[in-house]
């Protein structure tokens, strides 16, 4: 990889997080591209959703740089980053239960920020439009009166990643999409993934090898809070180092 690439989407660079002088994250530095989808793998505790924390805003860095599309994230707050163009879901999805399908797309559509933008807010054909385009990608088309409650939790995932995705982040961060999900719902999620990367980046965190075979741009391989391998799904699974301390377990 050409790491002076002006064009990368996002540059990790020697991002260190320590929590009473743990090092959860430590000098880690990756690079993705527009338009990949990358995956983080590694054992339970490896750092992965602290990586995730640490992108959005959640948890404060100790060092090192965060940077999007030039700008640099470890000064800016959540609320910030998100409109900035970062979208993070957590492992467990958090939908509204009491509303439909519609409304909580609706819920999650980028209002105007400007003094006017609740005015103009009304602008009900291009929100019904935008809803109606994105419950297709997210196979919920036929379900938008359907209460999120009677959903599956498949369903809600997907919800939840629709309910992301109708604020177009550049980078959407997505931490085990796939975990509880039967065989058939991690295919079409897949297929989800695939479909999305086309206007975006997306960096997922997933055990699932199947699963990571069939979105992997490129893996990278998270070990006590640091890089122990980066490449295609292919060099990874392969690098005797990964088959010791991950998947030979
Ligand atoms: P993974 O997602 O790879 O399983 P995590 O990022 O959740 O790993 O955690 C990495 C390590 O950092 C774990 O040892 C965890 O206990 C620790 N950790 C995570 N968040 C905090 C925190 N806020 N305070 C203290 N320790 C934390
Ligand atoms: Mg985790």
């Amino acid at each position: 990889m050409d790491y002076n690439n002006p064009n990368f989407v996002l540059m990790v660079e020697d991002l260190t997080v320590s929590f009473d002088g743990f090092k959860a994250v430590n000098g880690l530095s990756f690079y993705v591209e527009p338009n990949e989808c990358r995956v983080m793998i590694g054992p339970n505790g490896a750092g992965k959703t602290t990586v995730l924390d640490l992108i959005c805003g959640r948890t404060k860095a100790t060092s090192g740089s965060v940077s999007f599309k030039g700008k640099e994230l470890l000064t800016m707050r959540e609320d910030q980053i998100v409109l900035a163009g970062v979208g993070r879901k957590f492992q467990t999805p958090s939908v509204y239960e009491d509303l439909s399908v519609f409304e909580n797309l609706e819920l999650s559509f980028p209002r105007g920020h400007g003094v006017f933008g609740s005015l103009f807010f009304r602008r009900d054909a291009e929100v019904k439009e935008r809803i109606a385009e994105i419950a297709e990608t997210i196979f919920l088309a036929d379900l938008l009166d359907e209460k999120a409650a009677f959903l599956s939790h498949g369903q809600k995932q997907w919800l939840e990643i629709g309910m992301l995705l109708i604020q177009d982040p550049e980078l959407l961060m997505l931490d085990e999409p796939v975990a509880g999900m039967s065989v058939a719902e991690r295919k079409k999620t897949a297929e989800l993934l695939n479909r999305i990367i086309d206007h975006r980046s997306v960096i997922v965190i997933e055990h699932d090898m199947g699963f990571v075979e069939d979105i992997a741009t490129r893996v990278t391989v998270l070990h006590q809070g640091k890089t122990l391998s980066e490449g295609s799904m292919e060099r990874v699974k392969n690098d005797p180092k990964v088959i010791e301390v991950y998947l030979g377990h």
